[in-house]
């Protein structure tokens, strides 16, 4: 098989003294969907902050398409990267957070347009075109001109959804991109998420949507505490949980 897109070995991170993340090994290949569960706490929103460099990693190594993440090697050392190229690295990964971040000031499609152009250098004419396919993709043609506040949670976090697919991103990440939706909303946003995966986009999600994942993951990831407890295929891990600990973080969530 072909080396992965996301791979992640002995990733470490502390917040003051407390160690968050103590060990963490991760494989995505380009076209999966990985989706982590596990409790509150246990890791998983900082793990994914670290494969776009939202944190430092304290030790252990992150690729994402072969380059280090946050890190190059030069004269046959480990360096740090600059700012200007963090930033560079984060282009090429899409990012869906819990709370939708929207330009409160731009339309949804303004909000779809603003980083092709500002950071691509794209037309903004071209960027128009491919942000109104965009929205039409997360069926919202209809509520292009509306600003964030005329549209609900769900519409707004797939304008989000948009907004990150206007860069065209090796790899999106999602951080529990429903849990901050009224119920109602949920399926409509885990929509548009079934189709990226049918499509191919390589996804990492951290979910307590335990429907979506034993649905739509290659790979389920249980952590916990800090550690990948149980990994496999959705049949396994949610299917027929080999841990305690998945089995009552299951028996909780069903
Ligand atoms: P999960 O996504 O599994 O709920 P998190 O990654 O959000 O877990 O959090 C793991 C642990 O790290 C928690 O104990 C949380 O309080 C702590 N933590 C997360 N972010 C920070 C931060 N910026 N500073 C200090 N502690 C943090």
């Amino acid at each position: 098989m072909s080396e992965p897109l996301v791979k992640a070995r002995n990733v470490h991170k502390n917040f003051g003294h407390v160690e968050v993340l103590k060990g963490i090994d991760l494989d995505v290949h380009a076209g999966q969907v990985v989706c982590l569960l596990g409790p509150s706490g246990s890791g998983k929103t900082t793990f994914l902050r670290c494969i776009n460099s939202l944190e430092r990693i304290d030790a252990g190594r992150i690729w994402v398409d072969g380059d280090l993440v946050g890190l190059a090697e030069r004269d046959g050392r480990l360096h740090r990267l600059t700012d200007k190229e963090i930033a560079r690295q984060r282009r090429d990964i899409g990012m869906v957070f819990q709370r939708f971040n929207l330009f409160p000031h731009m339309s949804a499609l303004e909000n779809v347009v603003e980083a092709p152009v500002k950071v691509r250098g794209v037309s903004r004419a071209d960027a128009r075109r491919r942000a109104t396919e965009l929205l039409e993709r997360v069926g919202l043609a209809d509520r292009a001109q509306n600003y964030p506040a005329q549209l609900s949670g769900g519409q707004q976090q797939r304008v989000a959804i948009a907004r990150a697919l206007a860069m065209q991103p090796k790899l999106m990440l999602f951080d529990e991109p429903t849990s901050a939706l009224d119920p109602e909303l949920v399926g409509e946003v885990l929509a548009v998420m079934r189709e990226l995966a049918a499509d191919g986009t390589t996804m990492v999600v951290v979910t307590h949507e335990v429907a979506f994942a034993r649905d739509v993951a290659d790979q389920v990831v249980f952590m916990d505490g800090g550690v990948v407890v149980e990994r496999g295929a959705p049949a396994d891990v949610i299917g027929n949980p080999r841990e305690e600990r998945t089995r009552a973080f299951l028996a909780r969530m069903l």
